[in-house]
C-alpha cells in the first residue's frame, strides 16, 4: 500500500496537507525527523500513518492522559488497532495489553513519558523485546527550558536512543522558537534528523479586535449570529468564567465553565459534553485547551485581553482545525492593558518582568494596529508575509488618508509646551482650550491653548494614537502615562516630515490610549 492509499483507507482524506507526505517518506526509509506544525497542522498523522504501514509496533509519547484516550478512540474507530497504558488503568487492563503488544495485535501504543524509564518499570525491557519500528514524541518542546511548557519527566526522554538506537524518531511540536528546536534535538540525540517547518499561518481563521464597550451585548449579537455554531470564549478569571457562563445560560445558550479549580469530575463532564456538542460554548480560563481535539470549533473569544501573542495565537488557533471559515474575535480595553501590567510587575524577578512586559506590549500594539493583523502575527513569528491578508477586520477596512501634517505639529507643540509632563487626556483638554479647572491656570496663557478647537476629542485621542503607533509620541511610565517627543519629533516641528493619518470609523481599537 503507498501512503496515499493508505491515506485514504484509514483516515479518508484525500490528499496530504502541509509536508505530511515528505515527513511520512523520510520516516519510513529509516530516519529522524524534527517537525514544527500549527496546531491543528495534521501532526498526529506523520506518525500514524507510517504505524499503520510499517511492520511492527509505533510508541507516541504524549503528555497528556486525556488526550492519549481521545486519539486510541478515534484510531480504534479507524480501524486501526491502538492502546495505551496509564495509571487511569486497572492491573487487569494493563495485563490485557500487554498479552495484545506481545502477540502482535497493536500497531500505536501510547504512553505518558513517566511510566517508561521509571526505575521500578520494566516497560522498557518489555518494550525492547517488541519489534518497534517507530518512536514518535508529541509536545517535544516539553524536554527543552527554553519552552514554555517545561515538564522535568520529557528529559527521560533522552534514553530513546540508547535503548532503540536504530528507531526512527519523530520530534513534533506546534511551538518552538530556534534555541528551543536545536535543544531538542540535541536532548532526543536525534541523528542527522530534516527538520519539517510549516507555515504558521491559519489562513481559515479571520481575526477581529473590538473595543470591549457593553462587549456582553456586543458578544451576545456575535452569539446570536452563531446559534448551531461550537465556540471558546476565554476569560483571565475563574469567577468571571462561571458568571459569564451562567448568565449565557440564562440567556438561553448551552455554555459551561472551565478552569483549574473545578474538581476533576466536573472538569472531565463539561469537557466531554463540549467535545459531543452538547454544549455549544465553553467558558473558559487558559486552563482549557491544550489536546483538546475538537474540529469544528467555529470561533474563539477573547473576552479578556491575553497575556502574549504566544497565548492567543495558541488559543485562537483552537479555532477551524477542520479548515473550515472561522472567527477569532477580541475584546480590546486599556484598562485590561493596566491589570496584565500590575500582575506582570508583582510576579516573579525584574528580568523576568522585564520579558512578560515586552510580551504584554507587543498583544497591545496588535490590538491597536492599523495594518493587517495576520501580518503582524506572521512577523511576530519570524515567518515572511509580504503581503496583507484582505480577511482581517483591518483589511476589510476602508482608511481614508490625509494630510495631518499641521494636526501633528499641533499636538506636538503643545507635549512641548507642557514640557513633556502630562498625559493623553490633559494635552488634549489643553488642545480643545478646556475651561476645566483640571487645566493649571499659567497653562491657559500659553499660545498653543486652545489651537484645536475644531477637533473633537475623540479624534484627537485618534489622532494622538496614530502619533504613537507611528513613533512620533512616546507614552512613558513615571507613575502614570505621559506623553514625550521621540528623537523623529523633531523633523515634524521643524516641517521636514509630512504626516499622514488615517481615519477609519470602524477601528475604534486603534485609537485607545494606553
Ligand atoms: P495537530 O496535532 O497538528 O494539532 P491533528 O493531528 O489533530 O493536528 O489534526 C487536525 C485535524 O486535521 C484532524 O481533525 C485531522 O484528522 C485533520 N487532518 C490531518 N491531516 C489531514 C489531511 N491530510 N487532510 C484532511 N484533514 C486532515
Ligand atoms: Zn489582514
Amino acid at each position: 500500500m503507498t501512503p496515499l492509499q493508505a491515506l485514504q483507507k484509514y483516515f479518508g482524506y484525500t490528499q496530504f496537507r502541509h509536508q505530511q507526505e515528505a515527513i511520512i517518506k523520510q520516516l519510513m526509509s529509516g530516519g529522524d525527523a524534527m517537525v514544527l506544525m500549527p496546531t491543528g497542522g495534521g501532526k498526529s498523522l506523520c506518525y500514524q500513518l507510517p504505524a499503520v504501514l510499517l511492520p511492527g509496533l509505533t510508541i507516541v509519547i504524549s503528555p497528556l492522559i486525556a488526550l492519549m484516550k481521545d486519539q486510541v478512540d478515534s484510531l480504534n474507530i479507524n480501524g486501526i488497532p491502538a492502546a495505551y497504558i496509564n495509571s487511569s488503568q486497572t492491573t487487569g487492563e494493563q495485563q490485557d495489553i500487554i498479552s495484545r503488544l506481545r502477540s502482535g495485535q497493536i500497531k500505536l501504543l501510547y504512553l505518558a513519558p513517566e511510566r517508561l524509564f521509571s526505575s521500578e518499570s520494566r516497560l522498557v525491557s518489555f518494550l525492547k523485546s517488541l519489534n518497534v519500528n517507530l518512536i514518535a514524541i508529541d509536545e517535544a518542546h516539553c524536554i527543552s527550558h527554553w519552552g514554555h511548557d517545561f515538564r522535568p519527566e520529557y528529559l527521560m526522554l533522552s534514553s530513546f536512543k540508547t535503548e532503540f538506537p536504530s528507531v526512527p524518531v519523530i520530534a513534533l511540536t506546534a511551538t518552538a522558537d530556534n534555541l528551543t528546536r536545536e535543544d531538542i534535538k540535541e536532548k532526543l540525540a536525534l541523528h542527522n534528523p530534516a527538520e519539517f517547518v510549516s507555515s504558521f499561518n491559519r489562513p481559515n481563521i479571520s481575526y477581529k479586535v473590538s473595543p470591549k464597550k457593553n462587549s456582553y451585548q456586543q458578544l451576545l449579537s456575535f452569539l446570536d449570529e452563531r446559534k448551531e455554531d461550537s465556540g471558546i470564549i476565554y476569560c483571565l478569571s475563574r469567577a468571571s468564567t462561571e458568571d459569564l457562563a451562567a448568565d449565557l445560560r440564562a440567556a438561553g445558550y448551552l455554555a459551561s465553565a472551565y478552569h483549574a479549580g473545578l474538581d476533576q469530575e466536573t472538569k472531565a463532564r463539561n469537557q466531554e459534553q463540549f467535545l459531543r456538542d452538547e454544549v455549544k460554548i465553553m467558558v473558559a480560563t487558559i486552563a482549557f485547551g491544550m489536546g483538546i481535539n475538537k474540529s469544528n470549533v467555529r470561533y474563539v473569544v477573547h473576552y479578556d485581553l491575553p497575556k502574549n501573542i504566544e497565548g492567543y495565537y495558541q488559543e485562537t488557533g483552537r479555532a477551524g482545525r477542520d479548515g473550515l471559515p472561522s472567527e477569532a474575535l477580541l475584546f480590546y480595553s486599556a484598562a485590561d492593558f493596566y491589570k496584565l501590567q500590575r500582575f506582570a510587575k508583582v510576579d516573579g524577578n525584574e528580568e523576568q518582568s522585564r520579558i512578560m512586559l515586552k510580551k504584554l506590549d507587543d498583544m497591545v500594539k496588535f490590538c491597536q494596529l492599523q495594518t493587517c493583523r495576520r501580518q503582524y502575527l506572521m512577523h511576530y513569528f519570524n515567518e515572511p508575509f509580504p503581503d496583507h491578508c484582505g480577511s482581517c477586520d483591518v483589511c476589510l477596512t476602508e482608511f481614508k488618508r490625509f494630510d495631518g501634517t499641521i494636526l501633528a505639529q499641533k499636538a506636538l507643540s503643545a507635549v512641548v509646551r507642557l514640557n513633556q509632563r502630562f498625559g493623553t487626556n490633559y494635552v488634549i483638554d489643553f488642545l480643545r482650550g478646556s475651561k476645566s479647572e483640571k487645566i493649571r491656570d499659567e497653562h491657559k496663557h500659553l499660545k498653543t491653548y486652545g489651537i484645536g478647537t475644531d477637533v473633537s476629542k475623540a479624534d484627537w485621542q485618534r489622532y494622538i494614537s496614530q502619533l504613537v503607533n507611528q513613533g512620533y509620541l512616546q507614552v512613558t511610565d513615571d507613575n502614570y502615562p505621559i506623553l514625550q517627543l521621540t528623537p523623529a519629533s523633531d523633523a515634524v516641528l521643524k516641517g521636514q516630515q509630512k504626516i499622514e493619518f488615517t481615519l477609519a470609523e470602524d477601528l475604534e481599537v486603534a485609537t485607545e490610549i494606553q
